[in-house]
């Protein structure tokens, strides 16, 4: 085994792959996927034997000798390998910071936690499956067998959770594992109590307050076999199993699936992609699907199973618009809607009111010259922060104490706009004795903040709810039967081609959290363009009727699911150098390709123009040929290697981008 030359992935930013030769005196035989121990620059790493072969593009004696091979059996198993080798080259990314972002950090320090065995023993007692969602079932069951992915259309209530966990069941009693995924570490501590009073002491728990440790057992245990099932957030598409049966993946149409830095990878393709290759069923949750779910659906490359009908109260809630022309808001709240949260609470109900927008008011301004607070890194300007008496910026990390006169001219300041701090100090001002609770970021930042919270919440105690799209996300509140919109006119006109999508998810999901059980709900939606095509259309339609019409927009336009795009961004404090690395890879994609399957949009400053002091620019790169554009991002990655063009800006590339900010 002397040549035996082990190709060795470090965590590095470079795309390169390192050789080392077998640890001195070695007698074992190395395995792809194995911990290694290796001289690194100065220091010593832990990296992942990626291939093993016998020669070397390097003179021999460049090359060194790796420390020790640290496992006994490959950390990472052959499909795992597989899923970093192919997020590595479709997402061109580094391969030894993919292992990173794959592998828990507990297990590339090269530690190994000692585990026990957690699995399935036996299931406790299920509930009666309605009719409707009997039919569901069997349907899920038979179309599970087919190679395809199941899209489970089923509205709000229609009791998705139950039918999840009876398909569960069916893969645990074959021996087989679980893999579930929920878009939101607030989702987790419900799940976790239905799955584990169902199934018992057999789930491993992974989100972004895991304890590094129990990631790592949990990891590990899964990969042996010796858990049965994983609930988690989107990391938790990594974990490597031995015997998985079955993905669940709940909200499929969530955007927090897709990972915003990094790797920036969407776990809910990543599942598609696992679960082709290991013949694993799969099922994609919602509502309202994604757009690009939905597409798959008419194509027949998903097999849709819809569920129309909720488990208890058969009628949707009642819709009504409130026209703010006519209307005027008082800090937010215009009289029909004080009229409604009223006559809740005198019905003894819960009213939940959605503001996407954190803090007390986005601007902060001074009413003699007009002056507004702005972040002096960022083109942004400062949030408003009633609580903390602070003017914070959403995008790095400033923040300056509130002054009470203008720094220009000793003015007044004023506040314009509002967010949930304000919605909530309106909301004391006009029910003083009742218990209001804002979820958003702010308020549940710890475990314990989360889980005081949403216990409020749950318990019936506090009976109106502020908050963010944090609380409308796939949460069972049986006692709200009134939902708000206090600004609609943010969410629906928002930029980018996916606002509406979004605004409609929103819409859906929010309106879909009141008047379960018996009650009827009411939804208001506060407006001043009530004769808005788009409004109108969501007030009367389903989301599916709503999708039906807005995907012509879609494809008239050419924008996904109809085609694909990768996103060039660039950042440096000199505007200048990004422009021209940009310009450089626009002109560099114009010239290799003849046939223009590509089309270069840009490149333009991005939305928010600067970020910490960096000045911001994209490119964004679309076609109908997904093969052509990955070639291209390969292209242009090396492009940009060996021509060194980016040494001056910090660049990235996005496939298949979410968010275009
Ligand atoms: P979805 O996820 O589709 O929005 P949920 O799974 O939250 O819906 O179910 C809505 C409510 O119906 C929950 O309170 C759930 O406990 C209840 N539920 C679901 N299935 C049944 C059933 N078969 N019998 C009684 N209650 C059910
Ligand atoms: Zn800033």
């Amino acid at each position: 085994m002397k040549n035996t030359i082990l190709n060795i992935a470090v965590d590095t930013p470079v795309s390169q792959i390192f050789d080392y030769y077998l640890p001195k005196d070695s007698d074992q035989i190395p395995k792809i996927g194995q911990r290694v121990l290796v001289p690194f620059g100065r220091r010593e790493v832990i990296g992942f034997i990626h291939e093993v072969s016998d020669e070397s593009s390097l003179p021999k004696s460049k090359i060194k000798y790796c420390k020790s091979i640290i496992d006994e059996a490959p950390l990472i198993n052959k499909e795992a390998h597989g899923l970093i080798s192919w997020c590595k080259n479709y997402y061109h990314y580094p391969l030894g910071k993919t292992y990173a972002t794959a592998v828990p950090k507990y297990l590339r320090s090269g530690k190994t936690p000692a585990i026990e065995s957690m699995v399935f023993q036996k299931s406790g007692v299920e509930r009666k499956l309605t009719t409707y969602q009997k039919k569901a079932f069997d349907n899920c069951v038979e179309l599970l067998k087919k190679p395809s992915p199941v899209l489970l259309n089923g509205v709000t209530g229609s009791g998705k959770t139950e039918i999840y966990l009876q398909l569960m069941k069916k893969a645990l009693e074959k021996k087989q594992q679980v893999l579930f995924l929920v878009p939101e570490i607030g989702l987790t501590p419900q799940l976790f109590e239905a799955i584990s009073s169902r199934f018992g002491n057999c789930v491993g728990l992974i989100h972004s307050s895991t304890s590094e440790k129990l990631k790592a057992e949990a990891w590990l245990s899964a990969r042996e076999n010796k858990l049965s099932i994983i609930l988690g957030t989107r990391s938790s598409i990594f974990v490597p199993f031995r015997k998985l049966g079955l993905i669940v993946i709940d909200e499929e149409h969530d955007e927090s699936y897709k990972q915003q830095s990094g790797l920036m990878y969407s776990a809910r393709d990543l599942a598609v992609l696992r679960a082709k290759k290991l013949g694993c069923g799969l099922i994609l949750g919602s509502a309202t699907p994604s757009y690009e779910s939905l597409l798959n659906a008419e194509n027949g490359k998903y097999n849709e199973v819809r569920l129309d009908k909720r488990v208890f109260s058969n009628k949707p809630p009642e819709k009504r618009l409130v026209n703010l022309n006519i209307n005027p808001s008082s800090k937010g709240l215009s009289a029909p809607l004080l009229n409604a949260i009223s006559q809740t609470l005198e019905n003894g109900e819960q009213s939940l009111l959605f503001i996407n927008r954190r803090g007390y008011s986005p601007i902060s301004m001074c009413e003699e010259c007009g002056k507004i607070d702005e972040c002096p890194k960022c083109e942004s300007n400062l949030v408003f922060y009633r609580g903390s008496l602070k003017l914070k910026c959403h995008h790095c990390s400033h923040q300056e104490e509130v002054k009470e006169a203008c720094s220009v001219c000793e003015g007044k300041k004023i506040t314009i706009g509002h967010g949930t701090e304000k919605i909530e100090e309106e909301l004391e001002a006009k029910f003083p004795k009742e218990m209001i609770i804002r979820v958003d970021r702010d308020t549940t930042r710890s475990n314990k903040k989360r889980e005081e919270v949403f216990g409020h919440v749950k318990s019936g105690k506090a009976k109106i709810l502020v908050g963010t799209q944090m609380l409308t996300k796939g949460h069972d509140f049986p006692n709200l039967s009134l939902v708000a919109f206090v600004n609609v006119d943010q969410g629906l006109f928002g930029s980018g081609y996916r606002s509406s999508e979004r605004f409609a998810q929103q819409y859906y999901q929010a309106s879909g959290r009141c008047g379960r059980r018996d009650k009827k709900g009411l939804v208001l939606l506060q407006t001043h363009n009530p004769e808005n095509e788009s409004l109108k259309a969501l007030l009367d339609d389903s989301y599916i009727a709503f999708y039906q019409k807005n995907k012509v927009d879609r494809k008239r336009l050419g924008w996904p699911p109809y085609t694909y795009s990768i996103l060039i961004r660039a950042e440096s404090p000199n505007e200048r150098n990004v422009f021209i690395f940009l310009d450089a890879i626009a002109e560099f994609i114009e010239k290799s390709q003849d046939q223009k399957l590509i089309k270069v949009l840009g490149p333009i400053q991005s939305p928010i123009g600067r970020i910490r002091g960096k000045k911001r620019g994209q490119l964004m790169l679309k076609s109908k040929n997904r093969k052509k554009l990955h070639e291209m991002g390969g292209r242009l990655l090396s492009f940009v290697d060996t021509k060194k063009v980016g040494t001056k800006v910090k660049w990235s590339i996005d496939v298949d981008p979410t968010d275009h900010s």
